[in-house]
């Protein structure tokens, strides 16, 4: 098959391209670098059935495929907040337009949602009926109501027009190719921590995330995609195993051995209390489960990142030579 993965240079859709290409599909990365790098996907470019296309899903694209996973979208806050506008034009008309070609084509679209449409929520955990405390003009807003309206597109185009949509609601994943600049939890703490350098830890660090391993992740995606016409989804994918900020410290401190003092930066705005999704339906309808435990997805992560960072070492000597 040849399939479409929008956002194909980032963080999770650069491991979506290659695990397809590693099940013998064709792929079409497409993405316009506002957070994604050539870097993430450098070593699939010498494969034939690789293809990568710049672009801005906000604009009408023309492509013959049979699959679209539509990932684009920054998804940490300091990068979707830095042009809000464009962050929500990306989830909308990135989705209109992918729809479009859904449309034209008769395939499935696999639409990236994500927990935050549950906003800073009173059900805990969060189940799929649950329909989320969202604050519509704050500064998370532009990713939570901008991922809700492409979610109302989807179930749209599914109702008028019969477009086979699949729908994930992705809670905090983490793995290699964060950015260390990323600015997420997980990429910041291990930076910090390899460093030596302070943690900063936001507010008291008693808010809670549940993070999930991006094979693991990936491995949903897929199963989603591969399910009956039925399944539209949304569905929860993420790790049912809840932990606070503060205890994610010193998990990452501990591992790296690391003797970086924690310190404690101010809370930003409308930042969610407390995340665990129930994945009871993704577990019965697709048989899916994650399986990398926390600390052993850590230490995958922290090896990533060790090496990343004395090649930069090694690249700086070299220019300073
Ligand atoms: P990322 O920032 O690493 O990747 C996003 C990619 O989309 C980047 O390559 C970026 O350059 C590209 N992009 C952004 N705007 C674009 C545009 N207008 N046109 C074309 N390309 C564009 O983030 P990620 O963590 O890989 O997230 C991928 C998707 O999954 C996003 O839609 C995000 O909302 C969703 N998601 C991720 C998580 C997570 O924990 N990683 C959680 C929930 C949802
Ligand atoms: N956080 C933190 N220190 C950091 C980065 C994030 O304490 O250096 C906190 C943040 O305030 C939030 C949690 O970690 O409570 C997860 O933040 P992230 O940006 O990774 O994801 P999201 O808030 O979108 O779930």
């Amino acid at each position: 098959m040849r399939i479409l993965v929008t956002g194909g240079a980032g963080f999770l859709g650069s491991h979506i391209c290659e695990r397809l290409l590693a099940n013998a599909d064709e792929v079409i990365c497409v993405d316009n670098f506002f957070t994604g790098s050539r870097r993430n996907i450098h070593h699939l470019l010498p494969n034939l059935d690789f293809e990568l296309i710049r672009h801005d899903v906000t604009f009408p694209l023309f492509l013959e495929v049979d699959r679209i996973f539509n990932m684009a979208c920054p998804a940490s806050p300091i990068h979707y907040q830095h042009d809000p506008v464009q962050t929500t034009k990306t989830s909308v008309l990135g989705a209109i337009n992918m729809l479009g070609m859904a449309k034209r084509l008769k395939i499935p679209v696999l639409q990236a949602s994500t927990s935050e449409v549950y906003g800073d929520p009173e059900v805990h955990p969060q189940n799929e009926s649950y329909w989320g405390r969202v604050n519509p003009i704050g500064p998370r807003s532009c990713y939570d109501e901008g991922k809700r309206c492409a979610e109302t597109l989807f179930f749209d185009y599914h109702h008028q027009h019969g477009i086979a949509i699949k729908v994930a609601r992705i809670f905090n994943t983490y793995g290699p190719r964060m950015r260390p600049d990323d600015g997420r939890v997980v990429s910041n703490f291990i930076v910090q921590a390899l460093r030596n350098q302070p943690i900063t830890i936001y507010g008291d660090g008693s808010q809670s995330r549940s993070f999930c391993y991006v094979d693991d992740l990936v491995d949903g995606l897929i199963r989603l995609m591969d399910s009956p016409a039925t399944v539209t989804g949304p569905i929860n994918l993420g790790r049912d195993e809840e932990f606070t900020v503060g205890e994610l410290a010193e998990i990452i401190k501990d591992i790296t051995g690391s003797r970086s003092e924690i310190r404690t930066l101010p809370l930003p705005t409308d930042d969610p209390r407390q995340r665990r999704p129930d994945i009871s339906t993704a577990s019965t309808t697709l048989g899916w489960k994650p399986v990398t435990p926390l600390r052993k997805g850590l230490e995958r992560t922290i090896a990533y990142f060790e090496a990343s960072m004395k090649t930069e070492e090694r690249v700086n000597l070299a220019a300073r030579a």
